[in-house]
């Protein structure tokens, strides 16, 4: 596109689109991340702070509530029941050679998670552990792990990330990550296959992060939400283990952990017992429900309001916490993500303002991201509106607050429709896509759209560029750096009067054209031929015509 054809496609947009006003999205960050939303905990103060402020705004940029049926009518919000999990008292863990016996320490040796599974006490003696490769069932690759190992009473001991990782090429997408290589993939197959628990062998590379996270992610509180058969997704036993413990065990048995490692990356390999070595538990967990809420508002559509769009972003934070070095205890998420829900808002007062659209537009602003997708894991779940008809799914995360780029992103990588559709739209906004430089790290499956994609829906979360029109990539990468290391999921994440939002004002153009193209068009969406979602989406697509 020339110069020129670029300048008349913003300037014919600018004249007919709705405006973004970026003064209007910092007052929302700057409200939402005030100390007195604490944090935006879910089921705490914060919550009832934010979810009012939410609703009042949904009604005011004219939209209904689309939330639960309550006698008979619609509320602004989705009742979302959460288990939260906690060990009480101490781990043990004791290891067992077949010479001599070995205290393990919680965080150190093996980060333990809370029991999901419904136990209050978790307590085995003498479990036989058995490696399985990457643990991975996967018909339309053709390839199983397990060779028809039986895992029920044992420890199943499996690699991070997917069996093509390390080789680069394969049939498992070469170093980007598929769902196979996530550790919740891990969690959930050993559960389907009745295992005593699952050991994940932490590497760094194939984990794309250090034992640190891993240590302080798995050994805090745990939520869920709350399933009427928890035991078909949770092994009693959930953990990691250091790699060179886990290196070592091997040893002891005989083994070579290297060279199963080789073998675990051909379709060939079969499970190996840990001859001789055996690893005994005993821990409490307290398990309680708390509940708290999505907040969902609605445009109903003009012709097909049974047909939905819908633009999502997560509400909560970590609410109040360990205080940092200047003592401060209140986890802001200024950028983490009141920018998203800033969004959220902005769009729904432009939608507002302008005609209905043919389908309905959904605007959902979950909760407890922040604690493994979980409101957005229970609204896939428990959908108010028909998944099947649901025609795809915009997701917000962790704006940049600064000023316009040259491109954008979405998070980690995938083939649809719906992300050709934003490329071809992206154009006219002068942006052009970049695709997530580390698609190995998985991030595909870290943010709210991928409960949805789970279950077949088009689905992507947006990423504002780094690109900066002021600054180029050196301006942004600094500008991301900066965040990454002083202010992500830290108290200091906290609203700044010197943010221009310009950047988010320009993009939201483009993801309300995008949107409404989809509220008015006919069409559906679907994911590429070898997208491991297809088959999810197809096989609802006798209920839409
Ligand atoms: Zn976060």
């Amino acid at each position: 596109m020339s110069l020129i054809a670029a300048f008349s496609a913003v300037a014919a947009h600018a004249a007919s689109g709705p405006e973004f006003d970026a003064k209007r999205l910092s007052q929302d960050v700057k409200v939402l991340s005030s100390d007195e939303f604490e944090g935006r905990g879910p089921n705490t103060a914060g919550e009832t702070k934010t979810v009012a402020y939410l609703i009042e705004q949904f009604k005011a940029a004219g939209m209904q509530p689309g939330g639960d049926l309550v006698k008979g009518k619609r509320a602004w919000t989705q009742d979302v029941p959460l288990g939260r999990f906690e060990i009480k008292g101490p781990v043990k863990l004791t290891l067992n050679d077949g010479k001599a016996t070995q205290e393990l320490k919680q965080g150190d040796d093996l980060a333990v998670r809370a029991a999901m599974n419904g136990s209050r006490l978790v307590d085995f003696k003498n479990a036989p552990l058995v490696f399985v490769g990457y643990g991975v069932t996967a018909p339309e690759r053709k390839w199983d792990d397990f060779k028809g190992q039986d895992l029920k009473g044992k420890l199943a001991v499996v690699l991070i990330n997917d069996p093509d990782f390390e080789t680069g090429t394969g049939d498992f997408g070469g170093k980007a990550m598929t769902y196979y290589g996530r550790w919740t993939y891990k969690y959930e197959e050993m559960a389907r296959r009745g295992a005593l628990g699952t050991i994940i062998v932490h590497e760094t590379a194939p984990a794309s992060y250090g034992w640190n996270t891993v240590k302080n992610s798995n050994t805090n509180v745990m939520y869920d939400i709350v399933r009427k058969k928890p035991s078909d997704s949770h092994a009693p036993m959930e953990a990691w283990i250091q790699r060179d413990l886990a290196v070592d065990l091997f040893k002891r048995s005989g083994l070579d952990f290297e060279a199963l490692k080789k073998q675990a990356q051909t379709r060939e390999f079969k499970p190996v017992e840990l001859k001789g070595i055996t690893l005994s538990a005993n821990y409490a967990v307290d398990a309680q429900v708390i509940t708290s809420k999505n907040v969902v508002a609605r445009l109903a559509g003009a012709k097909k309001p049974d047909e939905t769009v819908i633009y999502s972003g997560h509400w909560d934070h970590l609410g109040v916490g360990l205080p940092d070095a200047k003592g401060d205890k209140i986890y802001n998420g200024a950028v983490d993500n009141g920018t998203g829900i800033a969004a959220l808002l902005e769009l729904a007062r432009a939608y507002g303002k302008a005609p209905a659209p043919a389908r309905s537009v959904v605007f959902l602003a979950v909760t407890a991201e922040e604690k493994g997708l979980l409101g957005s894991e229970y609204y896939a779940s428990n959908p108010v509106y028909p998944l099947a008809t649901t025609v795809g799914v915009i997701n917000m995360d962790a704006l940049s607050p600064y000023g316009p780029t040259h491109n954008f992103t979405i998070s980690g990588s995938a083939k649809l429709d719906l992300l050709d559709q934003l490329v071809a739209k992206a154009k006219q906004w002068n942006l052009v896509y970049a695709p997530d430089p580390k698609p190995e790290a998985g991030h595909f499956f870290r943010s709210d759209h991928f409960p949805f994609a789970k279950k077949g829906v088009p689905a992507i979360s947006y990423g504002s560029g780094d690109d900066m029109v002021d600054g180029g990539l050196e301006a942004g990468n600094k500008i991301e750096e900066a965040y990454v290391t002083n202010n992500y999921h830290q108290p200091s994440d906290e609203w700044s009067a010197n943010w221009p939002f310009t950047g988010m004002a320009h993009d939201l153009g483009m993801l309300y054209s995008l949107g409404r193209d989809l509220a008015d068009s006919k069409d559906w969406p679907n994911w590429s031929k070898d997208a491991e979602f297809r088959a999810a989406r197809d096989a609802s697509a006798a209920k839409r015509k």
